[in-house]
């Protein structure tokens, strides 16, 4: 393997409390567990790092418990740290209440990941440059992100992507190399249902070379490459929890094709490994490379 996961987003700490049923306005509840983990990027990061792949946070860190806490968990899964921690400033904190069916609502208190400072490394040629939607809401860091070079960029817009300024949001489809995003978000992108259809709409809007990855939950995905729809089935599995199978899915997407796979290949492993992450509760679930190939020799 070659090149890096240059990843620009950002770790925040997850408080997530879990809780019988989220409390109306004014209510007021107990939760049977409080547990304070890595969240925002850092989901994608570790699938990646996991499938073997060298990894890059871009963003920023602070000096408080919280950037301690982001930093332990970044070198727990042997990935590099570019920025020095931003003095004064913690690493922000997200609000996850949790009820027992699974719904869950977020509050984020931003803080030091959201530095924008001076330029952000160079990316060499063989690198993968990951771009979240919720970077591109940040005008700032959507500009830092644009003026790397090299790389190629792989973006996955997210739930927010309508709320992203469509000027930039045109700039940023223009240098995309791999689009990846869930079925919901396809939709709302292209005004397709259908995701094979949605993901070819899609490959309209992007560079002629550049490709697309639907996200279809138990189905597998649907891959676009010259403008032709292949769809991948997904590995049948008993799920546990599907949160966070997305992130999964993109991060050891990126590393199969940092790897050298195909794009037929690399979506192949990237939906056994979401699949094992679904069997399993909690964050940042993704399985090593090695558990992937179990489960392909299965
Ligand atoms: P997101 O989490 O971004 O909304 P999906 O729900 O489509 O995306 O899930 C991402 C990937 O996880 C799917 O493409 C598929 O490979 C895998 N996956 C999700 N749900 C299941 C499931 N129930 N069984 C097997 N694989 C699943």
């Amino acid at each position: 393997m070659t090149g890096r996961l240059v990843h620009t987003g950002q770790v925040v700490i997850d408080l997530v409390m879990r809780v019988p049923a989220l409390p109306p306005v004014g209510g007021d509840v107990l939760a049977s567990t409080t547990v304070e983990q890595p969240g925002g990027g850092f989901n994608v990061m570790a699938a990646a790092a996991r499938a073997g792949a060298d990894v890059v946070y871009t963003g920023g860190h602070g000096t408080g418990p919280r950037g301690d806490l982001a930093r332990a968990a970044l070198a727990a899964e042997g990935i590099t740290v570019a920025l020095p921690p931003t003095p004064g400033a913690d690493t922000g904190l997200c609000v996850v209440l949790v009820d027992d069916s699974g719904e869950r609502t977020f509050v984020t208190g931003s803080g030091a990941e959201t530095a924008v400072a001076g330029a952000l490394p160079r990316a060499g040629a063989g690198d993968v440059v990951y771009v979240s939607g919720y970077s591109l809401l940040v005008p700032a860091k959507a500009e830092q992100i644009l003026a790397i070079s090299g790389g190629a960029l792989l973006v996955d817009p997210g739930p927010l992507v309508a709320e992203i300024d469509p000027a930039l949001w045109e700039r940023t489809l223009a240098r995309t190399s791999v689009l990846s995003c869930n079925a919901r978000e396809a939709r709302l992108l292209s005004g397709r249902t259908d995701p094979a259809d949605a993901g070819r709409a899609l490959a309209r809007m992007l560079p002629g070379d550049a490709v697309v990855v639907v996200r279809d939950g138990a189905a597998g995905c649907h891959v676009v490459r010259d403008g032709v729809a292949e769809h991948v089935p997904g590995v049948p599995v008993e799920a546990v929890d599907t949160n966070g199978a997305g992130d999964a899915h993109c991060g050891v997407l990126a590393a199969e094709l940092l790897r050298g796979a195909d794009l037929t290949g690399a979506a192949m492993r990237a939906n056994a490994a979401a699949a094992l992450a679904v069997t399993r509760a909690g964050p940042a679930t993704a399985p090593t490379r090695a558990e992937v190939d179990a489960l392909l020799a299965r």
